[in-house]
């Protein structure tokens, strides 16, 4: 089934905000922790739990801000939803605003997601024009709407705090937590800051029941959610499948391999390799970690024998050291460092190269460092051979 995809679009007026008013703040959390949602950014805080902390933070006024600053590669999720079904999200985060008493909302969009921002601007107006956005948002009695704010194009801005200090005219860099922005965010009040496809499953949550929706996914996973696919497969593009299907099922609905499999990556660039024999591991939080990766972003990149992984690794780590935004010393010449050990010719400086990956995982501020290097830790485990000259 879909709920965010290849759906029927949601329209105004939103039936999912009117029921949530109805049966109160309390109920809504409650649905929301039952259906399991965690946050589809990468992070997988669990949503309820967000939303509750929020609502019992004491400061006003309160901010909602939607992440669409979707810069890992591989992931392209939220730009699909925001172009194609809009309203769930705007829908999702006034149920969001009106839950926990946000007053204003924006929506952080990358600036080259033209298309995603402008059906997202149209649908805001249709919203406002049928009063679900406003002075009295969903005939609440209480005014809430949504602006939105282009980001520079910055990776690292899709790091919560980063984010919040680029909508603070501040340089786009994260901070240390605590605080977190649920207790002091945008304008150091409480901030309900969450991702597109986050809000999007809102709706769908508030209408059927939180256990509804936990029960749609399998071998041990709550609920839906989207991958996105891409690199050697058939048919690249975002399948919304239930959290928990198998890394092989998913490679199945996105057509099967191009070529014989050497690798996949499972949760966008910045998580860590695994080989062909490990495609029975659930999509989800819990066995992909125990599997040595993560979920991420729920990015899968299939990656063939064609393919080097010394050269994957360059690739993605020159990403990383393009992105990253040099507040902390690790991270800021590690990722350096760990590319020209990449590029020198000879024999690979193996464990010079895993002692330096160890340090900037360990020594980082951000998840940017924190999880660079796994390309590199994962790539020489299961393909060393690929690493010498
Ligand atoms: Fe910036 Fe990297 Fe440090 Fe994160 S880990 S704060 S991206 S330098």
């Amino acid at each position: 089934m879909n709920i965010l995809l290849n759906t029927t679009a949601a329209k105004p007026p939103y039936g999912a905000a009117k029921r949530a008013l109805e049966i109160g703040a309390d109920k809504v959390i409650a649905e929301l922790k039952a259906s399991g949602l965690s946050g589809r950014g990468g992070a997988g805080f669990p949503a309820g739990v967000k939303w509750e902390t929020v609502r019992n933070a004491p400061a006003t006024p309160k901010y909602l801000i939607i992440n669409a600053e979707e810069s890992e590669p591989g992931t392209f999720k939220d730009r699909q939803v925001l172009s194609e079904n809009p309203h769930a999200v705007i829908e999702g985060a006034v149920i969001g605003a009106l839950t926990t008493g946000c007053t204003q909302g924006y929506i952080y969009i990358r600036p080259d997601y033209r298309k995603p921002a402008s059906a997202f601007r149209k649908a805001l107006e249709e919203a406002r024009s049928a009063g679900c956005l406003g002075e009295n948002a969903c005939g609440s009695g209480r005014a809430f709407d949504i602006e939105i704010v282009h980001g520079g194009g910055a990776y690292i801005c899709g790091e919560e705090t980063a984010l919040i200090n680029s909508m603070m005219g501040l340089r786009g860099e994260p901070n240390t937590k605590p605080p977190f922005p649920a207790i002091a965010g945008f304008l150091e009040k409480p901030t309900l800051l969450s991702n597109v496809e986050t809000f999007g499953y809102v709706p769908w949550i508030i209408a059927h029941g939180g256990e509804a929706y936990a029960a749609l996914g399998v071998n041990g996973g709550k609920g839906m959610r989207l991958f996105s696919v891409s690199g050697d497969v058939a048919k690249p593009g975002n399948y919304e499948l239930p959290v928990g299907t198998t890394a092989r099922k998913l490679l199945e609905a996105a057509g099967g391999v191009k070529g014989t499999l050497k690798a996949f990556i499972p949760g966008g660039a910045s998580s860590s390799p695994l080989p062909p024999d490990m495609l029975d591991t659930p999509m989800d939080f819990k066995p992909l970690a125990a599997a040595g990766t993560m979920l991420g972003s729920g990015a899968f990149i299939a990656i063939t024998e064609k393919h080097s992984m010394r050269e994957i690794a360059r690739n993605v780590m020159g990403f990383f050291e393009d992105e990253s935004c040099g507040k902390c010393s690790p991270c800021r010449i590690g990722c350096v460092r760990i590319n020209e050990m990449l590029a020198h010719k000879g024999p690979a400086r193996t464990e010079l190269m895993l002692e330096l990956s160890e340090a900037v995982m360990q020594g980082s501020l951000c998840g940017l460092g924190m999880a660079a290097p796994n390309i590199v830790k994962g790539g020489l485990k299961y393909w060393a051979q690929d690493f010498g000259r």
